[in-house]
C-alpha cells in the first residue's frame, strides 16, 4: 500500500552528540500518532547509535549510500552487510550530490540498487533533472532515463522495497521549491511512467516523494498534491523543530 514518508537526509552534519542531542529533541517532539513513516538518515559512523537510540520510537534510521560489492579491497566504503549489521534496513541511492560530486552514473546506482534490494532493504532511489534540463525543456526526458537506466531492471516484486523520490536539483538546497503544480506534473508523469512499464498496481501503490527545499511553510501545499506521498528533507531536517513540523505538515 502506498505511504506517506517524511525522510531526512542529513549529509555530513552533526558529529556523535550533535547526532544524539537531534534525536532526542525529535524523539521528544515527535507527534506519536501519524501517518506518516518518519526516517532519518544520519552520517555513517552514527547510524548504530541512532539505531539504538531510537530502538523503541516510530522514527526509522537509513543510511545515506552503500557500496555495490558485498566486500573486498575497497578503502572508506561501507556494505549492505555492514549496514543491516547495526540494524538498518533502509538506504538513499543516487542523490545529486552523490551523482554530480561523486560521479555517480545510472549504472553504477543500477548496482547499488541490486545489492541493496538483495539484501533486503528498502531503496529510496532519488532522481531528478538540472536546470539546464527543465529550461530546455527536457526536463521530462532525462527523469525518464533516469529512472529507466537506473531503476527499471529491477523485478515486479522487489517494487514493494521501493520509494522514489523526485528531487529537481535546482530546488536542492536552494531555497528555491518547485511550485506544488510542478511537483504535481512531475510526479504524475512519474506514476504515469512506471504504470506503463509495470502496471497499474504497482504504480498506486509506490510512494514519490518531493526533495528540493521543502520548509515548514511549503511542506502542507506540496504534500497537498494527490501524487505527491511525502518528503525527502536536507536542510530542514537538521532542525528538530521544522522537520517535526513538515512531518505535521502531511
Ligand atoms: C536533499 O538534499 O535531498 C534536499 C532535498 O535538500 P534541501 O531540503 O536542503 O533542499
Amino acid at each position: 500500500m502506498r505511504k506517506k514518508i517524511v525522510a531526512g537526509n542529513w549529509k555530513m552534519h552533526k558529529n556523535a552528540e550533535q547526532t544524539e542531542d537531534l534525536l532526542n529533541e525529535l524523539i521528544a517532539k515527535m507527534p506519536t500518532e501519524t501517518d506518516a513513516q518518519v526516517i532519518v538518515a544520519p552520517t555513517f559512523v552514527n547510524l548504530a547509535s541512532a539505531v539504538d537510540h531510537l530502538e523503541f520510537t516510530n522514527i526509522d534510521v537509513a543510511a545515506q549510500n552503500v557500496h555495490q560489492a558485498e566486500a573486498g579491497a575497497f578503502t572508506g566504503e561501507i556494505s549492505a552487510d555492514m549496514l543491516k549489521s547495526v540494524g538498518v534496513n533502509t538506504v538513499i541511492l543516487g542523490h545529486s550530490e552523490r551523482r554530480a560530486i561523486f560521479h555517480e552514473t545510472d549504472a553504477l546506482i543500477a548496482n547499488k540498487v541490486d545489492t541493496a534490494l538483495e539484501h533486503d532493504m528498502t531503496v529510496i532511489f532519488c532522481f531528478g533533472e538540472e536546470l539546464k534540463d527543465r529550461q530546455s525543456k527536457s526536463h521530462f526526458n532525462i527523469v525518464e532515463n533516469q529512472l529507466k537506466d537506473g531503476l527499471f531492471h529491477i523485478q515486479a516484486n522487489q517494487w514493494e522495497n521501493v520509494v522514489l523520490a523526485y528531487e529537481p536539483v535546482w530546488a536542492i538546497g536552494t531555497g528555491e521549491t518547485a511550485s506544488p503544480e510542478q511537483a504535481q506534473e512531475m510526479h504524475e508523469f512519474i506514476r504515469q511512467t512506471v504504470r506503463t512499464a509495470f502496471g497499474i498496481e504497482i504504480a498506486d501503490n509506490v510512494s514519490i516523494l518531493y526533495g528540493g527545499s521543502v520548509k515548514p511553510d511549503n511542506a502542507k501545499e506540496i504534500f497537498s498534491k494527490p501524487d505527491v506521498d511525502g518528503g525527502l528533507i536536507g536542510g530542514a531536517a537538521l532542525k528538530a523543530e521544522d522537520f517535526v513540523a513538515i512531518v505535521k505538515a502531511i
